[in-house]
Formats: C-alpha cells, sequence, structure tokens
C-alpha cells in the first residue's frame, strides 16, 4: 500500500535525522530552513513569516521566505524548490492539509526535518513536528462568550444563533467548530440554544479561503432564508476568524441590523487583527476575538530548529492530540488568550502586539 511504501522508504530517514536529534548527522546542520506561508490575506501569515525569517536569521541561519498566496499547485513548487536548493528544515502552514504527501517524501529523502506551522499537514509519515495553539480552547473561548454575553446561565431563551467554520482543507477548522459546538451542547439539547437553519455540520456552515466574502454571501443567504419575518431574531453568530466575522457583520448592517445597539448579534472571531480589535473597542461590530501571540510560536519554531541544529530534541507539550493519518505527532501547543473591550487594553496594547493607533487605523 502507499501507507506501507511511504513508510518504509521515506519514513526512515525521518527518524535517522529529526527523531535522534544528537549525532554526527546533525553536527554538520548549519540551519538552512525554508518557510512556506500559505495565505496573504490573512494577516497574521504576513507577520508570521517575517518574524520567522528574522529569528532564523538573528541566529546565522540562511532562509528562503514564500507566501504561496492561497494556490496549492504554488506552494508545492515553492517548497519543491526548496528542497532543491538543499534546506536542512522546512517550516510549513499548509494552505491544503492534503495536498503535501508527495513532495514531503522528496524532503525526506533529502534528510530535511519538516515542522508543520500552526495546522497539521495530514496523509503523510513525512511531518516530524507540530507546533501551533491549542486549537479546540479556541472554540470553547468563542462559544463561552456567546454564552456570557446572552446570559444563557440565567435567561430562559431560546436563543437564536448561527455556525460559521473555516476552509475544509485546514485542519484546524475542525478543531475551532467542535471546540465551540462541544461548549454549546447542552444548551442546544436543553432548547435554550436554537440554530434555525438547521446547518450544524462542517460542510455546510464552511468558509472557502476563510473568505470574508464567502462569509458575507452566506449570512445575507441565512437572514433571507430563516430570518425573514419580523419576528425570528438572530442572537449569535459563532465565527472562527475575524476576517469572516467581519463578512458576517457587513452582512448584517446590510439587512439593517444597526452594531453598538442594543439587538445586534454577538459575534466572535480569532487572530486580533487591527480591524476588528477596532470593531471591539469601538462597539461596531464583532464583541470578541481569541488572540494566538503569533510572536511566540515563531519564536518557539525558531527554537525548535535551533535545538537540532545543537543537537539536541525540540521541547514538545502534546504526544497524543494530533493524529495525521499516520501518527500522533509531537506537537508543542500554546494557550490562546479571549479578548473583548474589557481586556484588548492589557492583552493587545500592552504586550505591544498592535500599537492604539494601528488599532485606530484598524491596520
Ligand atoms: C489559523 C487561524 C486563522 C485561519 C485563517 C487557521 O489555520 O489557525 O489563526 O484565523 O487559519 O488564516
Amino acid at each position: 500500500s502507499r501507507r506501507g511504501l511511504l513508510y518504509g522508504s521515506a519514513g526512515a530517514a525521518a527518524v535517522s535525522l529529526a527523531g535522534c536529534g544528537a549525532g554526527e548527522d546533525s553536527a554538520q546542520l548549519t540551519g538552512f530552513t525554508g518557510i512556506s506561508m500559505p495565505t496573504d490575506t490573512s494577516e497574521r501569515w504576513v507577520i508570521e513569516g517575517k518574524a520567522l525569517e528574522a529569528n532564523l536569521k538573528e541566529l546565522g541561519y540562511d532562509v528562503i521566505h514564500q507566501n504561496a498566496k492561497g494556490v496549492v499547485e504554488d506552494q508545492i513548487a515553492q517548497i519543491q524548490s526548496m528542497v532543491g536548493e538543499g534546506v536542512e528544515f522546512l517550516v510549513i502552514g499548509a494552505i491544503d492539509n492534503t495536498s503535501l504527501g508527495q513532495v514531503l517524501a522528496d524532503a525526506k529523502d533529502n534528510g530535511v526535518t519538516v515542522i508543520a506551522y500552526d495546522r497539521l499537514i495530514l496523509e503523510t509519515p513525512d511531518v516530524d513536528y507540530y507546533a501551533s495553539f491549542d486549537n479546540y480552547q479556541v472554540g470553547v473561548l468563542q462559544a463561552t462568550h456567546i454564552i456570557e454575553r446572552l446570559g444563557m446561565r440565567d435567561e430562559p431563551g431560546p436563543f437564536n444563533i448561527e455556525l460559521f467554520s473555516g476552509d475544509l482543507g485546514d485542519n484546524n477548522s475542525q478543531y475551532f467548530f467542535l471546540g465551540g459546538l462541544d461548549t454549546l451542547e447542552s444548551f442546544i439539547y436543553e432548547g435554550k440554544v436554537v440554530i434555525p437553519s438547521g446547518q450544524t455540520e462542517q460542510e455546510p456552515t464552511a468558509t472557502a479561503g476563510w473568505s470574508g466574502d464567502v462569509a458575507q454571501a452566506r449570512m445575507a443567504e441565512l437572514l433571507a432564508e430563516y430570518y425573514d419575518d419580523e419576528d425570528t431574531e438572530l442572537h449569535a453568530v459563532l465565527s472562527p476568524y475575524d476576517g469572516i466575522s467581519r463578512g458576517v457583520v457587513a452582512a448584517l448592517v446590510e439587512a439593517d441590523f444597526e452594531p453598538g445597539r442594543g439587538g445586534f448579534p454577538v459575534v466572535t472571531g480569532q487572530d486580533a487583527e487591527a480591524a476588528s480589535i477596532k470593531a471591539i473597542k469601538d462597539g461596531t461590530g464583532q464583541t470578541e476575538t481569541v488572540f494566538k501571540d503569533t510572536r511566540q510560536l515563531a519564536h518557539t519554531v525558531t527554537g525548535m530548529v535551533k535545538a537540532i541544529v545543537d543537537g539536541g530534541d525540540p521541547e514538545v507539550n502534546d504526544l497524543g492530540t494530533y493524529d495525521n493519518g499516520f501518527k500522533f505527532v509531537p506537537s508543542l501547543l500554546l494557550e490562546p488568550v479571549d479578548v473583548t473591550a474589557d481586556n484588548y487594553v492589557e492583552v493587545i496594547v500592552e504586550s505591544e502586539y498592535l500599537t492604539e493607533e494601528q488599532i485606530d487605523a484598524g491596520e
């Protein structure tokens, strides 16, 4: 089988180089790293690509850094050429989690250590490490915000909620969605939470490319189809990512919901993008985001590369959550943080992630 074949050939190389870390092989490593980022429409990936590149260069390592801008074939070609250039490490934020098997098999044949950056890469034995945040917890924080904001534990309801999930090709989407759904589950069983569209699965709620426009169109359709009569209120929208949240808010505004006044649905988010923090601060749209300190992630991954170059093993803190279809990939998971108008100054501004000026400018 394909699985057996890959295990037998390329898989073995992974063990000698990355698995054991120390030894003669690693003594010759120079830290030459290829960074492959997935998109430039969501601001975090651009910032992190640059941070990673700077961190690695500061250690004296050579770096090739590319962003595939949402095109899977380009990402494969870019990685292929990095392998051709002789990188020793690949740090990859995948566009599509199942498209990289072949190019990673080639990378393995060349002794490259592969680190899945933020998004796990599936259906290949050739991923050595995974560095991300606790993705399930992201969904828990988002749903908990809705529960608290609507006072769901004390109020009788029922509360009408619609659900959005991320791109189906991104392994993280299911974790965000599951964390959210599990947190809402008891309220749904009780009848306190109602989902008028009936769309509670990952597929109908998915947002291709994490696109705000796609989300805006779906929200507009939901409003037209299920909220047409004046009596059906919409109380909240579970949204997994700020870009999606802003699309959802645009559709709500278009349909005459007025942000900042009572009655505007609670909308969640993720990534602490400037435009979304501005809306949270000014009360003009979504009321929450989940902050993942991506500087810390870039720092962590730099540390992983350095540990291997220095002949040791990188630090991990989770060995049994992220199964990629071949194995549980040793993972290092950081903690996401819930952000609202109450704590954005402390979490976002005081940590120097964004300045008040950047927030006010929304960029
Ligand atoms: C990341 C999120 C991000 C989303 C869209 C996910 O893989 O974990 O932080 O919001 O991609 O870029």
